[in-house]
């Protein structure tokens, strides 16, 4: 199937069929055509502020499901412990090499003061580049940070 025919077609159904093309064992023609309709979606000729593209980027990852359903789906699977706050480049943040597991692990400010971190070995550093906070993300830091 082309992609311009997908294009076409009811942005939800076409979801839920790649999605379920997808979860198939031999998933290669979900694969195409999903790479055949991003090709198509995200066109880099067509303007950037092309809500169509976006209402396909949001139903795709969605699979079909209504896009808010899935960020509250989503929220659901969040733990409660995770700050996950976002910062741009020039913010203070700390890196406790005493309870992070990975050299990248950074913490905001707010959650380093709220951790105990006396005695630790930290720092303190402004992000060059921009990060997020790993409070409570047990892949980069022991449970006690
Ligand atoms: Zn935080
Ligand atoms: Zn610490």
């Amino acid at each position: 199937m082309m992609a311009a025919s997908l294009l076409r077609r009811d942005k939800k159904g076409t979801a839920a069929h790649l999605k379920a093309d997808l979860n198939r064992i031999d998933n290669s023609s979900g694969v195409r055509q999903l790479q055949e309709l991003l090709d198509a979606v995200l066109n880099p000729e067509k303007p950037a502020a092309d809500s169509e593209a976006l209402d396909w980027c949001k139903c795709l990852i969605a699979g079909g499901d209504g896009f808010e359903e899935f960020c509250i789906t989503v929220r659901s699977y969040d733990n409660a412990t995770l700050c996950g706050l976002v910062w741009t480049a020039n913010f203070v943040a700390y890196r406790c090499r005493t309870c992070g597991i990975s050299p990248c692990m950074s913490l905001c400010a707010e959650c380093f003061n709220n951790g105990d971190h006396t005695g630790h070995d930290f720092n303190m550093f402004r992000s060059q580049a921009g990060g997020a906070c790993d409070c409570g993300d047990s892949n980069v830091m022991r449970e006690s940070g």
